[in-house]
């Protein structure tokens, strides 16, 4: 059989894919982007090994010392491409009013104008991937999938690594299933002839954008992780989010862990925080030596799909396969299995390059008594020695260099982290990072007074996305840069969420909890020693849902005592206790103004709740 070809390209699907949707929708893309050639990947170890090994032919790659770091491999991107672009990101529903004001919004035909002549010959002399993937177990009823064509063959081995990707999803799609249609582009199309010589090729121009009505996936121009693995941020959160409103059910930025006790009782606690504030670590932690017979295992570190049950519990499934985490601040001291789970098989980017051919970045020192290395060629390809940096500041790994690693590199895999049917979450928690004001832990009275702290979350910002850095701002449920609708929406569904659970009433609704890892003194210091210590406030929310723990009633809800908190093993006075849990009255007056600011901004649609709410905790303050 003669293969159909376009301008002789073929683009003949393998016997294996049968949905005709799809088939066609792959020949519109490659009409529109006139790739050189199509790779349907089959998801093989075989397909990985090959594109690692044509991505270090091109120079995008580099193999680590396979005696120090086996199966591994470095990328340094390009310095303008190194996190997520939040003001290059849009959600273009047919009404603006539905990405609400908290989004980017251009209506759905302007955009679609304005992307056709940039994705027109956009992978010109590239291939284009066909990568398909399953968000969760697949053919589990919770799941879901998504195809991406990709011109980056870095996309498609951290997709690999992040999904569940290959054949087996056209199993689950069959003739006639649904998929989310994704496509990517690094946006540097090749003249006839010419031989790319750049390492990692990208687009000043950049467009990150969502069609929730459609849901459609259009990225241009960024090779970067979450603008570019379109299966995490863009499907997993911002189009499952509209899904979830729609269907009833969460898709939220939170890790999920589980944590058994010396009983064996076992528990699962979801918790949102935003990027680069210890999700991963928190979902890997170690508890103390003193927590004897304590055990924490890991089902996500980032991303949960949340859907209630017939019997009113949430049910929570993890939907990745992979982590693609922040490398700098990583040590044996603060993440021991996540320093495990990279002793092989990664692929890191921008971070530093030892001379031996392994790799580092900040924090590492921590594990060498303090000593930094000699020599090392830092993420820009330069040379840096402990001199170098402090004479120019310049860091060896980029503050958001990440890792990509498979889940199951992680010592602490929790055994149900792939089940189709996911966990019961017990408790949420919702954790900002803030120098100031906000105390160590609090557990709100109710459903709704944990949906207003969470709506009202602040946090300093990050490296994960561009942008001034430590700056605070309103992150709801940290999922400011990720929601895919209406903000103010997204409150009333949690709302609703609570009420329709507390109809069902067979299992009581999980406890809402909020923390603040990041108090600092006077001297700018960390008060609290976070990481595996952060074990202390989690057992007393365990002890709270086991009535052992009674706390105490402050305008925020239930806090700790001093007694109460296990302190075997640590120094931690009461009065370092009182400075990372008091509550200053004038700090808050002022919060409460920022929360009104941040309510008149989501005015249109904003639950009469959330005000109901906040005139309550107004009148507890000034008691
Ligand atoms: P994060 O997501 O920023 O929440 O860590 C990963 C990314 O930036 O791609
Ligand atoms: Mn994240």
């Amino acid at each position: 059989m003669n293969a159909p070809t376009m301008h002789g390209l073929n683009i003949q699907a393998p016997a294996y894919v049968k949905n005709a949707r799809l088939i066609a929708w792959v020949a519109d893309m490659a009409a529109l982007c006139k790739p050189a050639r199509i790779h349907w990947c089959d998801g093989s170890q075989q397909e990985y090994d090959a594109l690692c090994q044509q991505l270090v032919d091109a120079g995008t790659f580099k193999k680590l010392n396979p005696a120090k770091r086996p199966g591994s491999f470095l990328a340094w991107s390009d310095p303008s491409d190194v996190a997520r672009v939040e003001d290059r990101t849009y959600i273009c529903s047919a009404r603006k009013e539905d990405a609400g004001p908290t989004n980017n919004w251009m209506e759905p035909a302007e955009m679609r104008a304005t992307l056709n002549p940039l994705f027109d010959g956009c992978m010109e002399g590239r291939t284009m991937y066909v990568v398909p993937f399953s968000m969760g177990p697949l053919g589990s009823p919770i799941a879901h999938v998504g195809v991406e064509l990709s011109d980056s063959a870095y996309v498609a081995v951290n997709m690999k690594i992040m999904t569940r990707m290959g054949k087996a999803v056209y199993d689950v799609i069959g003739t006639e299933g649904e998929f989310v249609p994704c496509v990517h582009t690094i946006g540097a199309p090749l003249k006839a002839g010419e031989k790319d010589t750049t390492s990692w090729p990208c687009n000043k121009t950049k467009y990150i954008v969502h069609y929730p009505e459609t849901r459609e996936i259009w990225s241009y121009g960024s090779g970067y992780g979450g603008n570019a693995l379109l299966g995490k941020k863009c499907l997993a959160l911002r189009i499952a989010s509209t899904m979830g409103r729609e269907q009833g059910w969460l898709a939220e930025h939170m890790l999920i862990l589980g944590v058994t006790n010396p009983e064996g009782k076992k528990s699962h606690v979801a918790a949102a925080f935003p990027s680069a504030c210890g999700k991963t670590n928190f979902s890997m932690l170690v508890p103390p030596a003193a927590f004897d017979g304590w055990k924490v295992t890991t089902i996500g570190d980032d991303i949960a799909w949340i859907k209630p049950q017939a019997d009113g519990s949430l049910r929570a499934i993890n939907p990745e396969a992979g982590y693609f985490g922040v490398a700098p601040g990583t040590n044996y001291h603060t993440n021991p299995n996540c320093m495990a789970s990279l002793d092989k098989d990664v692929i890191f980017t921008n971070v530093a390059l030892t001379d031996d051919g392994d790799v580092w970045w900040e924090g590492m020192e921590k594990d060498h008594d303090g000593k930094l290395p000699d020599h090392l060629i830092d993420w820009q390809g330069k040379d840096w020695t402990p001199q170098i940096a402090k004479e120019t500041g310049a860091k060896a790994a980029h503050p958001n260099a990440r890792f990509t690693v498979a889940a199951t590199n992680n010592p602490a895999l929790d055994e149900a982290w792939d089940d189709p049917k996911g966990v019961k979450i017990d408790a949420i928690i919702f954790g900002g990072r803030r120098s100031t004001t906000v105390p160590l832990v609090t557990e709100a009275r109710n459903w709704n007074e944990g949906v207003y702290m969470a709506a009202t979350m602040g946090s300093e910002t990050t490296a994960a996305a561009f942008g001034a850095q430590g700056v605070v701002r309103r992150d709801p449920f940290a999922m400011l840069p990720f929601i895919g609708y209406n903000m103010a929406e997204y409150f009333q569904h949690w709302l609703d969420m609570g009420t329709r659970i507390e109809k069902i009433g067979q299992t009581a609704l999980p406890r809402i909890y909020t923390t603040n890892w990041f108090r600092k003194n006077a001297d700018g210091k960390f008060v609290w020693p976070g990481y595996g210590e952060n074990m202390r406030v989690l057992k007393w929310m365990l002890d709270r849902l086991d009535n052992r723990a009674t706390g105490q009633q402050t305008a925020f809800g239930v806090a700790p005592t001093y007694a109460e908190i296990n302190w075997s093993g640590v120094e931690f006075t009461p009065e370092q206790f009182d400075s990372v849990t008091s509550i200053d009255k004038a700090a808050w007056a002022e919060e409460m103004k920022l929360h009104a600011e941040h309510f008149e901004k989501l005015a249109h649609k904003l639950p009469a709740e959330m005000l109901e709410i906040k005139a309550e905790l107004e009148k507890r303050l000034a008691a």
